[in-house]
Order: C-alpha cells, then sequence, then structure tokens
C-alpha cells in the first residue's frame, strides 16, 4: 500500500468508555479489507508497565509472545484482530521518560537542556513510528490511555499534533465520547462531547471522527449537531451504543460505514466488500449458544473483579460458543472458603477453575477448592499458581506431606515441591524479572492436553517465578498425577494431569493469553467439553 497510514484514538468526557474496543474494531475492519494492522497503547503512567500494579489498580496484566506484560487492552487487540503484540505495542509514559534520561546519561544529547518539547515527544513520535517503519503494517492505531484533558496526556497530545501536521493524509484522529442521557429532562446531552472536542482543538488537534458512546439511540439532529459544534463531517459523526458483546461492535460501526469514512478521509479506495464472513459466522453461533442453559463454572481466585482475570472469562466464553454454550462465571472468593463451606460454593458448577495469581493471600482457601474438585471428580483446570496449588495439595493430601508448600508461601518448607530456580533467587528488583512469554512444551501422546491440542509441540505464554520441582516427580507420577508437558530445553514441568479423573489438568503457563475469537485456545475448549459432559452424567 505504500506508506504506514496512523491512525490515532483519543477519549473524552469520562475513562472507561471503551477505547480498546472502538481501536480493536477498526483494526478488524481495515484487516477485513485485507491491510495488515497492528494496533498500539500509550499508557500516561510512570510505571514502566503494568507488571508491578495491582490488578485492582489496573485490571489483568496481560503477557506477550515476546515476555512484556501489557495492559490488558492487548489482549482486546490480540483476540480481535489475531495479531500477535510484542514489547513495541504497549509504551508507558514511564518507559518514555527512563529511555530519554538513558540517553541523556550517556551523553547522547549532547550537552543540550532535555525538554518535554521536544526530547520527550520525539521519544513517543519516534515509538508510534516504529511499528510502522520496522514491520512494514498498512496501519498503525495508536490508542492513547487515559481521557483528555489529563495533564499526563499533554506530551502525547502534542506528539499527535505534530504528527498529524506532517504526516497530512496519513494520519487522522478518532474521538471517543460520551453522550450521557439526563432522565429527569428526557434529553441526551451533547455539551461534554463539545467541551471534550475544545479541549482536543486547543492542543491543536481538530478530530476526524467522533464516536459518541451512549445508552440510547442517537437521533440523526443530535449527530448534525455535534458535526455542526465540532467541525466534523456529518457521516464521520458514529455512534457506539451498548452492545449484548463487545464482538458485535465491529459490525455495528461497519454499519454506519465508520471503515469507509476513514478510508476515503485517507485517501484509500472503498471498491472491495470486507470480508468479515468468519466473524459473522462466530456471531452467530455465538448468538445460538447464549440462548442455551448457561454452564456454570467456578472461577476460583482473590480479585472480585471483572477486568482482573479478563483474558480467562473471555477464553471461557469463546469456548462456550464452539461448545454450543452459553458460559456462566461464577467468581469465587477463595479468602472465604473453608471445608464446611465448599460444597455449597461449589454446588451446581460444573467445571472448576483455579486462577493464578502472587503471594499468600487466598492460597488455603484454593486447596480446599482443589481438594473438593479432585475428590468429587469435577472437570478442574488450573492456571499458573492454580496449576502450583494443584501440586501442592495432591502432595499434601495424597502424597501425605501435611507441610509440603511452595516457597514464595513459606521459604522453610521442608517439602518444597513448588521451588525457585537458582538463578532467580538473587533478584530484587520487581520488574520483569519472572520466566516471561512464549516457551516451548512438549506434550505426552495420550495426555488430555495432547488430545487437546491435537500436536505434541506448543508454545505458551508464562509469567512466574516459581517452578514445579523435579526431585518429586517420579513420586508424583507413581501416586496418580502425572507430568505430561515437559519444557524441553529446562526440563521444567509444565503441565500436569491426574489421568484417572475426568479432567483435571493444571498448567504452569497461562493459555487464556493466546485465545482468540476466530481460533479459541483447546484447552479451554477442552475444558468447557468436559464440563458439559461432567453435567449430563
Ligand atoms: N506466584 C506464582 C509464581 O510466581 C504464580 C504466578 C502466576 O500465577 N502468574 O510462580
Amino acid at each position: 500500500m505504500g506508506e504506514t497510514k496512523y491512525i490515532f484514538v483519543t477519549g473524552g468526557v469520562v475513562s472507561s468508555l471503551g477505547k480498546g474496543i472502538i481501536s480493536s474494531s477498526i483494526g478488524k475492519l481495515l484487516q477485513a479489507r485485507g491491510y495488515k494492522v497492528t494496533i498500539q497503547k500509550f499508557d500516561p503512567y510512570i510505571n514502566i508497565d503494568p507488571g508491578t500494579l495491582n490488578p485492582y489498580e489496573h485490571g489483568e496484566c496481560y503477557v506477550t509472545v515476546d515476555g512484556h506484560e501489557a495492559d490488558l487492552d492487548l489482549g482486546h487487540y490480540e483476540r480481535f484482530l489475531g495479531i500477535q503484540t510484542t514489547k513495541a505495542n504497549n509504551i508507558t509514559t514511564g518507559r518514555i521518560y527512563k529511555s530519554v534520561i538513558d540517553k541523556e546519561r550517556l551523553g547522547d544529547y549532547l550537552g543540550k537542556t532535555i525538554q518535554v518539547i521536544p526530547h520527550i515527544t520525539d521519544e513517543i513520535k519516534r515509538n508510534v513510528k516504529l511499528l510502522g517503519n520496522k514491520y512494514k503494517f498498512d496501519f498503525v492505531i495508536t490508542e492513547i490511555g487515559g481521557t483528555v484533558g489529563d495533564i499526563e496526556s499533554l506530551p502525547y497530545l502534542e506528539s499527535i499534533r505534530q504528527l498529524k501536521w506532517e504526516l497530512g493524509k496519513d494520519a487522522l484522529c478518532v474521538h471517543l465520547t460520551y453522550v450521557p442521557y439526563l432522565a429527569a429532562a428526557g434529553e441526551l446531552k451533547t455539551k461534554p462531547t463539545q467541551h471534550s472536542v475544545k479541549e482536543l482543538q486547543s492542543a491543536g488537534i481538530q478530530p476526524d471522527v467522533l464516536v459518541l458512546r451512549a445508552e440510547h439511540e442517537l437521533s440523526t439532529n443530535l449527530r448534525k449537531k455535534v458535526a455542526l459544534f465540532c467541525n466534523v463531517d456529518e457521516n464521520a459523526v458514529v455512534q457506539s451504543i451498548d452492545a449484548p458483546t463487545i464482538y458485535e461492535v465491529p459490525i455495528l460501526m461497519q454499519a454506519q460505514g465508520l471503515d469507509e469514512t476513514i478510508l476515503k478521509k485517507m485517501g484509500l479506495p472503498v471498491d472491495d466488500t470486507p470480508g468479515l464472513g468468519p466473524w459473522r459466522a462466530f456471531l452467530e453461533r455465538r448468538h445460538k449458544a447464549e440462548e442455551t442453559e448457561p454452564l456454570r463454572i467456578a472461577l476460583v481466585g482473590k480479585y472480585n473483579l471483572q477486568d482482573a482475570y479478563k483474558s480467562i472469562r473471555e477464553a471461557l466464553s469463546q469456548a462456550g460458543t464452539y461448545n454450543d454454550r452459553k458460559v456462566s462465571v461464577d467468581f469465587v472468593n477463595s479468602e472465604k472458603l473453608t471445608d464446611e463451606n465448599v460444597a455449597e460454593a461449589l454446588e451446581g458448577m460444573s467445571g472448576v477453575l483455579i486462577g493464578p495469581g502472587f503471594g499468600e493471600r487466598g492460597i488455603a482457601g484454593k486447596f480446599v477448592a482443589i481438594k473438593y474438585a479432585r475428590t468429587h471428580d469435577i472437570p478442574t483446570f488450573g492456571i499458573c499458581l492454580g496449576m502450583q496449588c494443584i501440586t501442592i495439595e495432591f502432595a499434601r493430601n495424597v502424597l501425605g506431606y501435611a507441610d509440603a508448600n511452595s516457597r514464595e508461601m513459606d521459604e522453610k518448607t521442608p517439602h518444597n515441591v513448588i521451588d525457585i530456580m537458582e538463578e532467580q533467587k538473587s533478584i530484587t528488583n520487581m520488574g520483569g524479572t519472572m520466566r516471561l512469554g512464549a516457551y516451548e512444551c512438549v506434550l505426552h501422546k495420550g495426555s488430555a492436553a495432547y488430545k487437546a491440542y491435537g500436536t505434541e509441540h506448543i508454545q505458551e505464554r508464562h509469567r512466574h517465578r516459581y517452578e514445579f520441582n523435579n526431585a518429586y516427580k517420579a513420586e508424583y507420577e507413581a501416586a496418580g498425577m502425572k507430568c505430561v508437558g515437559i519444557n524441553p530445553e529446562s526440563d521444567l514441568v509444565e503441565i500436569v494431569e491426574i489421568p484417572k479423573l475426568k479432567w483435571f489438568v493444571g498448567t504452569q503457563f497461562h493459555p487464556e493469553y493466546s485465545s482468540t475469537v476466530l481460533n479459541p485456545h483447546p484447552l479451554f475448549v477442552a475444558f468447557v467439553k468436559a464440563a458439559i459432559e461432567n453435567e449430563k452424567k
């Protein structure tokens, strides 16, 4: 296509409007027209990456194949576009400043005074163009975190202003705002949108497209009014009203010609019809699945917040669709689980998923849930810490080591069935010091994992410090827990299973990160299938 085109997505009025979903939907529509698209996110906080952030602060930490701890919006990008993102797809203010300060210390600026403009803005611009220049994408969509008007966003807005000036038609700004409904007046109000656009304009940016989030249909008159007050073409004012699923959003945007408007504004042809066939087929199957009786899956963890296990919830829901079943994920707070209340808490659950996590809090309840699921043969899926808990529970209640533990929870445990690797011991820097990103794994033929994947060699993403202790491997295997997935280089155990049970699998890696709309993860599909079969018996 020639030069890379850049689309900036900003947000105004309030946060949490779903910029990530709009960015992903635009990306999907352009991709469906045959363009090579990627999406990146700029987060205006000072942390180098979200790896050290509590999930209550920022939702789940997503992990890219190249081992970057990233914002959860990258999960949406991957699930919608079926692409793999990398470290270059998620930049924070902290990273921008760090690289400028590192260069300054090396003397790269030859004695100049280092300032927000031009040094910080140049570094932002370099990171925007990096993906286009290096990987030759047709479109790079850049989502700016936060809300226009925040102090933190200013250097990003200034960079967009400069890039729009430099790139002309090759750059475009989509601004997402909110149109509230005042029940007392019975009216939708456009004033916050007008103010938000003024704020952008005062930073020197004229938005090309406005996407208005609303809970009610917007009339043509209202859109005309917004167009007039905001200097935007009428057909470039698009509404985004609540949809039953986020996966409808590309279709809703396409119905309003959002992709056409963007292509025309960027001087590109619009004659071909977008190939959204497989996407529509997925949605159709999903609609049917959503009408079925919900299959209840318990998600045992300590963060009672939708976003904290975002990718797991999405992977379960996708696996439901591919099993033609609606999945209802019931959060079960592990901090409250005891031997006395577990039967009640897991009543009616067809499967149990033990979530990932860090630290001691909520661990005891995870053991309670695992013991109950194991002894009642309920299909169980343990992910990362969940897998480690599966092995610890087995050591305590089957191997007979009542004090078995992970060294993370008890430094002095005599039965360290989960332990830290030698080279990790001396690390005190908290950022990016885990086993991160994609590693190879070889599966044992005949295992439940092998049956799910249908292949022996897989690669999955990791995010953890502790590992299964191979000194106990033979004992586990003799007692009925098999190590069926092994890293061929390090010999580390990646998957454990109890073959005697219906479906009891623990993975040291995080399969949820690579489940996408058109390619659901085989382990999630197999787990949901086992849960459905369990229900039938
Ligand atoms: N806390 C465990 C570890 O560091 C598991 C991490 C996780 O569940 N992502 O090994």
